[in-house]
Parts: structure tokens; C-alpha cells; sequence
């Protein structure tokens, strides 16, 4: 025997078990962004590298040494997407829609990058995310959120997850604040891990969500952003949670939230959970009113967020997501000229809308009701040579074992009819 292939480190398949779930996340996503105005954008899979460079930041772990870069047959540097908005900005730019603001977009699917595989981090992962143009107040702000917790709430995960906000000011106040943190920092450099001594200067902000327990122990104590907004930057902090309240909408200031990427501006938020172990965040963003200039197009504030699949996939582990395959009618079809009734009848069933199987690989009426039962169909039809013969089917409950006699003329219609009144 040939040797199989294995897939990629990092990689999974997303068995045909699971993917009820993934399917109730998803239209459960994409119904609520709908709810909210959002359309579907689909980017592509790969751009140019220097893209993400720009747009994540060059000195980031992300562009450093996470993405999957390769040349093509051209020599031209193209990357698989780590993230989604990049691609969303370069749209946004390059199909001129800053003419219709505002613009809601949402995407879903996979992004690549090379980090170490753990329960529920994958080098191929998927994400599903918004993006707003146009509207700069505080208002985008908590309508996004609202819609975000909508979500947790129509997929029944309220109450396992916390959000979680920061403010991380504007070009205005932030270099005074990052002065004020950087030389509290100084005082303490002895303390902090190798990676943020390293980045000190750099990235000083980086120091505050560093999982390292002296770090931590030093973050504790350190000046706090949302201390040092300036005027606009505070009255629109204050006016989202404002927003927020009003809606009832439970939240928790977190001043050592800053997220991993350069671009975000005021509004940082993240959707935290315990469930999964380890504090983890299931969807984060922030806003970015500074971005689309960055990358070349008509300065336009905008403001999103991305969640994580497997992790929600995780999150819903245990409960039962409607399965559309899953078949409501089984047809055992035994005996001469059964399997021809039985077939025709399947057909004429789903062209009514029921979800229907039939076994395919003859053997008893025995074996066949078996494998009915493992089906999960709710109903079987039987089809014996004496059913054949008599023009007729018998049609039984699985639950109850109740079984009764149909006539064939017009059967799949009065199956599909004892179906739907629930006699
Ligand atoms: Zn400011
Ligand atoms: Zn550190």
C-alpha cells in the first residue's frame, strides 16, 4: 500500500460532523450583520506583501515572522492574508468608495500564519469580520458593539463572554502619553522580559498586554491611557459607554487592553472568554481612523472587528446545531422492484423540500431499518415486495413505532403533508 499524506502542520479538516456547527455560526453571523446593514465582500486569499507590511505594521510579530511570503513564477512577493481588513482597505480605496459613505462591509474565511499550533490555533484559521467607513463618533462606535453582542446573544453565548474596552487616544495625545509610560518604563526596564526591553522604544504599548508576570506586575502600576486623552479623545470614550449603558449592554473598562496591531486609534474592545481555559478573545477590533490614509487613499475613519471560528466553534462545543442533512425521512426500499418506487419517491420527497435518504446498498429489511435508525430520521418509509405489489407504502414513526398503511397516488405529497401538521 501507498503511503497517505497527512496535512500540513497547523492545518485541520473541518470534519462533516462539525461543520453544523460552523454553518450555524456563520449564517447566524452573516444574519445579524445583515440586521445591521452590512453586505458580504470577498477579498482575495493572497496580495501583494508589501500590503500587510503597511497596513499591520512592519515591526510587528504578524509581518516579522508570522506570514506565509513566496515569490511567483513573475518574482513578484505575495502573501496569504493574516488578517482581513488590510484587503478591505485596499478595496475600499481602490474601487473609489469613499463616495458612498458610509460603507459596511463583512467578510468571512481563512487566514494563514505561521505560529505554533495549540488547542485552537491553527496556521490556517478563520475569521469573520465587519468594517464601517465613513461615520467618525461615538455612535458607529456602540452601534458596532451592539451588533457584536447581538451576535453572542443570537448564538446563545452571552453569557460566557465578557466586553471588554479601551481607549488608546489619538495622534494628538498619544506621543504625550507614550512619554509619560515610557519613562515609568525606564524606571523599571530591569523587570520586563527580553521581548519588551527589546521593543521598548518601539513600541512601548506592547509592554501593557505582555503575558509575562513581571511585566504584568509592572503594567499594574503604569500611567493608563484612557488618564491621558485629550479632550475629543475622552468625550468620545465617554460618549460610547454612554451609548453603551443606555442600552444595557454590560461592560468592563480595561486600561491594559491595546491589541497587537499599529493602526488602531481611540476604541479598542475585545470580547473575552474563561470557558475555553486560559482568559482567551473571542472577537476584537478597535478603530482605525488613520488607516486608509496610511495606505494611500482620502483620509476616512473607520472602525471593525474580527472574530475567531474555531474558537467559537469551541466555545459551542457541546450543542446540538440544527444539521440540514440531517435526513427527515429514510426510505428502506427491499425487494423486487422496491428499489425503483423507493427511489422515485426520494426524489419526488426532496423536490418537496424534505431532506431525504435512501439506502443504497440493498441487504435485509432488517439491516436497512438499522441503519433508518442511525440515520436520525425522525420517519422511515418502508417498501416491501408486498407494498410493491399492493401499490402502497408503510410509513412509521421512529419514535413511537407507530406504523400505518399509505396508498402510493400522491404519496410524497401526503407524507410531506403528515410531516408539516405533525399528525
Ligand atoms: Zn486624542
Ligand atoms: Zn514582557
Amino acid at each position: 500500500m501507498a503511503a497517505a499524506i497527512k496535512a500540513v502542520r497547523g492545518t485541520r479538516d473541518i470534519l462533516d460532523r462539525e461543520s453544523p456547527t460552523w454553518r450555524f455560526l456563520e449564517a447566524t453571523a452573516a444574519r445579524v450583520f445583515s440586521l445591521y446593514g452590512y453586505r458580504e465582500l470577498r477579498t482575495p486569499i493572497f496580495e501583494k506583501t508589501e500590503l500587510f507590511a503597511r497596513a499591520v505594521g512592519g515591526d510587528t510579530d504578524i509581518v516579522e515572522k508570522e506570514m506565509y511570503v513566496f515569490e511567483d513564477r513573475n518574482g513578484a512577493s505575495l502573501a496569504l492574508r493574516p488578517e482581513g481588513t488590510a484587503g478591505v482597505v485596499r478595496s475600499f480605496i481602490e474601487n473609489g468608495l469613499d463616495r458612498q459613505l458610509p460603507w459596511r462591509v463583512f467578510y468571512k474565511g481563512p487566514m494563514f500564519r505561521y505560529e505554533r499550533p495549540q488547542k485552537g490555533r491553527y496556521r490556517q484559521f478563520h475569521q469573520m469580520g465587519c468594517e464601517l467607513f465613513g461615520p467618525p463618533g461615538p455612535m458607529a462606535d456602540a452601534e458596532m458593539l451592539m451588533m457584536v453582542m447581538r451576535f453572542f446573544i443570537d448564538a446563545g453565548l452571552e453569557e460566557l463572554v465578557t466586553l471588554e474596552l479601551n481607549s488608546l487616544g489619538c495622534p494628538a495625545c498619544r506621543p504625550g502619553y507614550r512619554e509619560k509610560l515610557l519613562e515609568y518604563l525606564h524606571a523599571h526596564t530591569e523587570a520586563l522580559c527580553g521581548n519588551c526591553q527589546s521593543r521598548l522604544e518601539r513600541n512601548p504599548l506592547r509592554v501593557l498586554d505582555c503575558k509575562n508576570p513581571n511585566c504584568k506586575e509592572v503594567a499594574a502600576s503604569a500611567p493608563r491611557t484612557v488618564e491621558h486623552l485629550c479632550t475629543a479623545c475622552g468625550d468620545h470614550f465617554q460618549g460610547l459607554t454612554g451609548h453603551l449603558e443606555a442600552e444595557n449592554i454590560p461592560l468592563t473598562v480595561n486600561p491594559m487592553m491595546v491589541r497587537g496591531l499599529d493602526y488602531y486609534t481611540r476604541t479598542v474592545f475585545e470580547v473575552t472568554t474563561t470557558a475555553l481555559g486560559a482568559q482567551n478573545a473571542v472577537a476584537a477590533g478597535g478603530r482605525y481612523d488613520g488607516l486608509v490614509a496610511t495606505m494611500g487613499g482620502r483620509a476616512t475613519p473607520a472602525i471593525g472587528f474580527a472574530m475567531g471560528l474555531e474558537r467559537l466553534a469551541l466555545l459551542l462545543d457541546e450543542r446540538a446545531c440544527p444539521d440540514p442533512a440531517t435526513p427527515t425521512v429514510y426510505v428502506v426500499a427491499a425487494g423486487e422492484g422496491a428499489d425503483l418506487v423507493g427511489l422515485g419517491l426520494t426524489e419526488q420527497l426532496r423536490r418537496l423540500g424534505v431532506a431525504t435518504e435512501i439506502n443504497l446498498q440493498g441487504g435485509s429489511m432488517r439491516n436497512q431499518m438499522k441503519k433508518a435508525g442511525r440515520s436520525g430520521a425522525p420517519w422511515s418509509v418502508i417498501i416491501g415486495e408486498r407494498e410493491v405489489d399492493e401499490g402502497t407504502v408503510q410509513l412509521k414513526q421512529m419514535a413511537t413505532g407507530e406504523q400505518q398503511t399509505l396508498a402510493s397516488e400522491g404519496l410524497a405529497e401526503r407524507i410531506a403533508g403528515r410531516l408539516y401538521d405533525g399528525s
